[in-house]
């Protein structure tokens, strides 16, 4: 098998895990009663674009080798270390799902008893979820031998981070006021002690 394939697989493997650690709270979700959403236009292009990037793009690539022209030679080490951000990714991103609980939600949205967490991942920056993607997209740049399908997954990321954050730290503010506030001057957004 080559190099470049044994990375598409560890990129599937990887997808799969994604989903199964989020299917569980999307179940929980639509049980949870929402008492205010900020479901706007443009939180609309941030999801579609991280889900393009993230997914669509490196699983069309996967299935069918498009766009072949961007492709370069694979190299092992580049599949080692892209299996180790995605494992660091999706281990992160199953901590950020455990300590949020019922108050997470795919949009913006606020759910009935919404509490504000702080604590576990949370203690260290304020979206952790969203450092989770970001590793992902790393991941992907390193299994995936594309310039296209490789890229896409950060591009997809920086558009749904940059779309969404301010929003959502507006959101946050909006309902947890001075509360959230502090929080925000003990965290960074989502690399520990930098951004
Ligand atoms: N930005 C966070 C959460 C992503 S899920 C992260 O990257 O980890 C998005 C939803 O989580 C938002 O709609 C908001 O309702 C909720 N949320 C974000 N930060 C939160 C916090 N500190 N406590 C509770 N809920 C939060």
């Amino acid at each position: 098998m080559s190099v470049g394939a044994i990375g598409e697989i560890v990129w599937v493997v990887g997808i799969i895990a994604w989903y199964v650690i989020r299917y569980p709270f999307e179940r929980r979700g639509k049980r949870v009663p929402v008492v205010s959403s900020r479901r706007t236009l443009s939180e609309r292009v941030a999801l579609a674009a991280g889900f393009a990037g993230l997914a669509i793009l490196p699983g069309l690539y996967v299935a069918t080798g498009f766009p072949q022209a961007a492709d370069y030679p694979a190299r092992l080490w580049a599949v080692i270390v892209g299996a180790i951000l995605f494992c660091l990714a999706m281990w992160v991103f199953r901590r950020t799902h455990k300590q949020l609980g019922r108050n997470w939600s795919i949009t913006l949205e606020i759910r009935q008893k919404h509490e504000l967490i702080c604590a576990g991942p949370y203690a260290l920056v304020r979206h952790p979820m969203y450092t989770s993607f970001m590793l992902m997209g790393l991941a992907q740049a390193f299994l995936l031998a594309n310039w296209v399908a490789g890229l896409a997954g950060l591009a997809g990321f920086v558009v749904l981070f940059f779309l969404r954050v301010d929003k959502e730290e507006r959101m946050m503010l909006d309902v947890f006021g001075p509360e959230y506030r502090a929080y925000m001057d003990k965290t960074k957004r989502i690399i520990p002690y930098l951004y």
